[in-house]
């Protein structure tokens, strides 16, 4: 039977160069393709990481390239080639090292033999001086194993000086390993996470992992996570643990990569696993792997008791609002997003919020509707909980993928027929009604006026001008413009950037500011340069209404709302009462 060896070394970090040894035990034929991936699985995205392979050799056999990420060397049986990566940015879709750590997600360091994918897999790691290891793949002594290629570029590996916190869950190892400091009380941070995973597991009822690694990385500004077998990869902005409202989003980020553990990594259409990394795989269901798992990660906390139901309706409220106020949402269902993620939600142009919508800001939301459909049509029986139990149980445990209808035939299963649910929210545009889906648990969405914040005048309406700004440099550049909005009638356009408004200097710190000053209707004279040329554009301000969005409990809920609510949230209905000292 085959074998495959690896050897991963990092003699100089701060060259940011990994040294790679592959040796293939018994391969078949005359030749050896060696191949690395084009994209990592969990991240829709063309990479093509053979760009940052250099220093190829195999030995004494000949060898030659024959496509983009491709290797041939002239030989079979036992056969070994060495190469250097370039590891040199940290995100946790790629690989980083630096005289800091170092940080591998295996599918843009290591090759495969073509044919051999399924053969088991032994890998060293030699890290530098004084550092440590860690990774989700099992140890066996001085080396780690895995199955096959799939569950070696499954777990990431973080190497360095790391901090490490191990918990225990029913009696199972987890770990937090952390990278970077953090404005945390840790002991808090860590109780939090094993709340996560304790409420996560009682949902789905089954473990699939015999530990399991959370690895962090506390980075200056970026944030992110990506799922894996049995460890995920989490970057987290170091400042912004405080105030409560931005640790909620790492909460958020915790529960959303755990949850994929059973959702995408186990329960997945069969295009996602085992992998063709060599192109584009392409499914429809993207809403329901990341959509869905956008919904858990909010609901999760609340079922955990770390956000109060109030909380968990503001975020979602918000979610909604900002859902409405996209006009890509009549343009592009869940299905079509999902299928085209690959050129379009991970390549977004300027035009995106008017063309596209994402399947995990719907797909969130439309998540919610179903199991509140499911729900309502179930008498509070069955609820989405039931279907992904119910796929897990007779795909996801096997690791074996379904077919791109199966999905919905489970759902139907408890729900009845969900073509009307499809074919309006799924693979059509169609309003949603969100009152009809949050009255089954006796909730409703209402605007109401937004409080004036501190300084600020009550107002009715507000200026709507209808762009998105990034920073370029201290200026401020048009990054969007919404189709139909004040500033695309007026003839504004992404990339301009902002000079002056009437005549007065403008930068990226003031622009907002200085538009709320003015009141709807205004005419306002824009100065721009546009490709270098300065341009004056004048703009009629539009107005918009001054609301949030919240979602509210009706003042006398039947008994079924009632019971749908507390099963739903894992909540009272009734707010305890807080008692009053004598
Ligand atoms: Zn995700």
């Amino acid at each position: 039977m085959s074998r495959v060896h690896y050897v991963l070394s990092m003699p100089d970090p701060n060259s940011h160069l990994f040294h790679v040894r592959m040796e293939v035990k018994g391969a078949p034929g005359a030749s050896v393709d060696f191949v690395m991936p084009v994209w990592t699985p969990g991240s829709y995205k063309v990479r093509d990481f053979s760009k940052n392979v250099q220093d190829f050799s195999a030995g004494r056999h000949s060898w030659k390239k024959v496509d983009k990420s491709r290797w041939r060397v002239a030989s079979g049986g036992d056969v070994a080639v060495d190469y250097t990566v370039w590891a040199f940015e940290l995100s946790v879709q790629t690989s980083h090292l630096d005289s800091e750590h170092g940080f591998v997600n295996g599918a843009s360091v290591f090759l495969y033999a073509d044919g051999l994918k399924d053969a088991p897999v032994t890998l060293e790691v030699r890290p530098a001086p004084g550092w440590k290891v860690a990774t989700g793949l099992e140890r066996r002594g001085r080396r780690f194993a895995a199955r096959d290629y799939d569950v070696l570029v499954d777990c990431p590996i973080e190497i360095g000086k790391f901090r490490e916190r191990p918990f225990r869950v029913r009696g199972i190892p987890h770990r937090l390993v952390v990278h970077g400091p953090g404005n945390y009380d840790e002991d808090e941070l860590v109780g939090d996470v094993r709340k996560i995973v304790e409420t996560e597991i009682r949902i789905m009822r089954h473990v699939p992992y015999r530990h399991y690694t959370f690895l962090l990385h506390n980075t200056a500004e970026r944030g992110g996570g990506l799922e894996h077998l049995n460890s995920t990869a989490l970057q987290y902005p170091s400042h912004n643990y405080r105030p409560r409202e931005k640790y909620d989003n790492f909460l958020e980020l915790v529960a959303h990569e755990f949850w994929h553990l059973w959702n995408v990594k186990r329960i997945k259409p069969a295009v996602l696993g085992p992998f063709d990394y060599e192109r584009e795989v392409y499914t429809t269901l993207l809403w329901v792997m990341e959509g869905l798992t956008s919904y858990y990660d909010t609901l999760v906390p609340c079922r955990a008791k770390l956000f109060t139901p109030e909380k968990y309706f503001k975020r979602t409220a918000e979610r909604i609002q900002k859902y409405e106020e996209k006009p890509g949402r009549k343009r592009q269902s869940l299905s079509e997003s999902s299928f085209d993620t690959w050129i379009k939600l991970y390549q977004p142009n300027e035009n995106a919020p008017n063309s596209q919508m994402s399947y995990y800001e719907k797909g969130e939301l439309v998540g919610m509707c179903l199991d509140l459909e499911i729900r309502r049509r179930t008498r509070g029986r069955a609820s989405l909980d039931d279907v992904l139990r119910a796929l897990y149980d007779e795909y996801g445990r096997e690791g074996r993928g379904f077919q791109e209808g199966e999905f919905k035939k489970v759902c139907e299963r408890f729900a009845g027929s969900l073509d009307g649910f499809y074919a309006d929210y799924v693979d059509g545009v169609a309003d949603i009604p969100w009152n009809r889906f949050l009255g089954v648990a006796g909730v409703r969405l209402e605007k109401e006026p937004r409080k004036p914040e501190d300084g600020e005048p009550a107002r009715k309406e507000r200026v709507w001008l209808g762009v998105t700004m990034q920073k370029v440099g201290a200026a401020a550049a048009l990054a969007t413009v919404t189709e139909g909005s004040p500033a695309w009638r007026g003839g504004l356009s992404p990339k301009d950037e902002l000079l002056a408004l009437d005549g007065v200097k403008v930068g990226s710190d003031d622009w907002e500011r200085r538009l709320e000053e003015c009141e709807p209707g205004d005419r306002v004279r824009f100065t721009v340069f546009r490709n270098g040329f300065l341009r004056e554009i004048p703009v009629t301000l539009g107005r918009k209404e001054n609301t949030t969005w919240t979602i509210k409990k009706v003042k006398n809920p039947t008994p079924a709302q009632k019971a749908v609510f507390e099963d739903w949230l894992w909540s009272k209905w009734e707010v305890p009462r807080k008692k009053k000292r004598p």
